[in-house]
């Protein structure tokens, strides 16, 4: 018979005021989920997408199955996202195992999308099963940064892949044959952020109650900070029944893809040789269109009446502790999904659009003016607007001495004008003025004096 036995507890932390992970588990289902958006987001995402995981799975009690519930749970959280406002720009990441027995054989299905993890605790060895959907972890794989660069990257909480993003997700699973003594261990990045690889192996070595090493690594997580929400499952398998077919099990799974070269499958491999080791399909890289239609025994989401249709995107939340927030182990490590990013992008289009708006309003315009005491003409506004200072688009060669005194005072300002051919008139007209009367006139009245550009135009130097 396969006995399984788990412990596993969710806490707040010591920063957060509100827990949005959530933690499930009965006899043959395990799940864990991080929940992110603002408001009540998080906490809806988490809750919603483990319930209908639980109510899918349990209709279809499969490693298919599982994969599938995964998929519609996505779709719940979705549809409620975008038919909340409040509740936009919500997702939840998820970590979920369960007993399947397909073909007469047992096998432990494990899916995952985000950036919770799953590890495989084996004679002593602590491997991580999982691949997290993080923008970091993509670029560590693609050997583009090293683990301890990833470690403090201000980018390590984007998640690529998150439940409740998109109609559809994918999801990556494995079919594992466990053996009897094996330890999995289900957690939320808030454990994995504070405490490291080799004190989780030690209390998960140290501690033989699965409940007791849960609570240790939440208290260890605690003390090192908890400045996240912090999941932990621990799963114990005493006893595995294979049916006398571990051999068949891990074909099976071989046909359904490459093992994957990730060290938890290809070390193990040699360690353990034969049909017991653990074997891995490769996950799911098709898109998923399946996803666009829930199974009978799912409840609607709230709000949700009409089937999927392409996603009116609605810009998240935006909220603090997003990419710009300091790469410091104590801060709080909020997450993002890469929707957040789209967002931040399409914030930077709009401040990009104002700035052009502006440009061109500060360069609607001309105005004529001094240059210490040559007249030019300028583009512009006088005194410039917001950042942008006036250009010289003209100078004249002429100085002050060449209008009237009474007119200086105007130049200093900058007299504008709303076209450069308005400009060039106004200097004309300035300078006939000049001409036409005694250079030591009084000035008292010499609006009155201003002839008409088109009857006196004065000669300008070449532009
Ligand atoms: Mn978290």
């Amino acid at each position: 018979m396969t006995t399984l036995r788990a412990g596993g507890l969710t806490d707040v932390g010591r920063v957060r005021s509100v827990n949005q992970d959530r933690v499930y588990f009965d006899d043959s289902l395990f799940a864990i989920a991080d929940g992110m958006g603002g408001h009540a987001g998080g906490e809806v995402a988490a809750t919603t997408a483990i319930e209908v995981l639980r109510r899918s799975f349990s209709a279809n009690s499969t490693e298919g199955g599982l994969v599938e519930a995964v998929r519609t749970a996505n779709l719940a959280v979705w549809e409620q996202a975008r038919s909340d406002a409040d509740l936009h720009g919500m997702g939840t990441t998820i970590t979920a195992a369960a007993v399947v027995s397909d073909s007469g054989a047992e096998r432990l299905a494990l899916v995952n999308v985000g950036d919770s993890r799953a590890y495989l605790f084996r004679n002593g060895a602590l491997r991580q099963l999982t691949e997290d959907h993080s923008v970091v972890e993509e670029m560590v794989r693609a050997g583009e940064l090293s683990e301890g660069e990833a470690a403090v990257h201000p980018s390590r909480h984007i998640l690529t892949r998150a439940l409740g993003v998109e109609p559809s997700v994918e999801v990556d699973r494995w079919s594992i044959v466990p053996l009897s003594g094996d330890r999995f261990l289900l957690c939320s990045d808030g454990l994995i952020n504070e405490v490291g690889d080799s004190e989780i192996t030690s209390v998960l070595a140290r501690q033989q109650d699965p409940q007791t090493a849960a609570d240790e690594l939440v208290r260890l997580a605690r003390a090192h900070g908890g400045s996240d929400n912090i999941t932990v499952l621990v799963i114990d398998v005493t006893e595995w029944s294979s049916g006398g077919d571990a051999t068949g099990a891990a074909t099976g799974a071989a046909v359904a893809g490459t093992p994957l070269s990730n060290a938890a499958g290809a070390t193990l491999a040699r360690v353990h040789g034969g049909g017991s080791d653990i074997t891995m399909a490769v996950p799911v890289v098709s898109p998923d269109t399946t996803g666009l239609h829930a199974p009978a025994d799912t409840p609607p989401p709230p709000g949700s009446g009409a089937a999927a249709e392409p996603a009116e995107e609605a810009p998240p939340t935006a909220r603090p502790g997003g990419p710009g927030e300091p790469a410091t182990g104590k801060a709080p490590s909020r997450r993002v999904t890469f929707r957040v990013v789209l967002f931040l992008v399409l914030v930077a289009a709009v401040v990009i659009g104002a700035v052009l708006v502006v440009r061109w309003f500060a360069n609607r315009s001309y105005f004529v003016g001094l240059d210490h005491s040559q007249i030019v003409i300028y583009r512009g506004q006088p005194g410039g607007t917001l950042w942008f200072q006036p250009q010289v688009v003209q100078r004249t060669g002429l100085t002050t001495d060449s209008v009237l005194p009474g007119r200086v005072p105007d130049l200093q300002h900058g007299t504008e004008e709303p076209s450069l051919d308005a400009a060039r008139r106004y200097i004309s007209n300035l300078t006939s003025e000049a001409r036409s009367l005694p250079a030591q006139n009084s000035p008292a009245n010499p609006a009155t004096t201003v002839p008409a550009a088109e009857t006196t135009p004065a000669r300008l130097p070449p532009l």
